[in-house]
């Protein structure tokens, strides 16, 4: 068991556009259960190779519903794609990698996504309401896209600023000797 560093905005590796994985190996089953560790033990809803400093396009969801604490369905997907959206919702979402800010989202209410598994077979799942959700946030990762580029450019200044004031009052505290 691994748990990996997981990356904050403003880290440009989170602004990359990742590769598609093409060796399916032990390395790479291996990285994906410390991918899981990893969102397990945050805890978070769901993860991406990029919040752990890997532009592969791999991401891991945990989809246990808020009321079933002891049911884990974790799911990994390897080069991940969205086939299919419809409909429409607005989601309140955060980011282990955005420190210190939820915000409300535009997303698809239902979307369907092609993958490959751990072992490259091609897979296909459909998704809705809060699961469709994570699926969106996590493969925008996989494109350098944040939740916060969704916002309004007002709305992600004010959260760039506020980080900025967080750092700079940060810095002006006294070193402990
Ligand atoms: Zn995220």
């Amino acid at each position: 068991m691994a748990i990996l560093p997981i990356i904050k905005f403003p880290n440009p590796i989170l602004t990359r556009v990742s590769v598609p994985v093409t060796e399916f190996g032990p390395d790479l089953k291996e990285f994906a259960k410390d991918m899981l560790d990893t969102l397990i033990a945050a805890p978070g809803a769901g993860l991406a190779a990029p919040q752990v400093a890997r532009n592969i396009r791999l991401i891991v969801i945990d989809d246990s519903e808020i009321d079933e604490p002891h049911y884990v369905r974790t799911l990994t997907l390897v080069n991940p794609e969205i086939t299919a959206a419809e409909g429409k919702q607005v989601y309140k979402e955060g980011c282990l990698s955005v420190t210190d800010l939820e915000a409300n989202v535009n997303r698809s209410e239902r979307v369907e996504v092609s993958f490959l598994d751990l072992d490259g077979n091609p897979r296909t799942l459909s998704a809705e309401g809060r699961k469709a959700v994570i699926l969106q946030h996590e493969i925008d990762h996989l494109d350098g896209i944040l939740f916060i580029d969704h916002l309004s450019p007002l709305k992600r200044e004010m959260y760039v600023k506020s980080l900025r004031k967080k750092k700079k009052d940060k810095d002006k505290e006294p070193q402990k000797s």
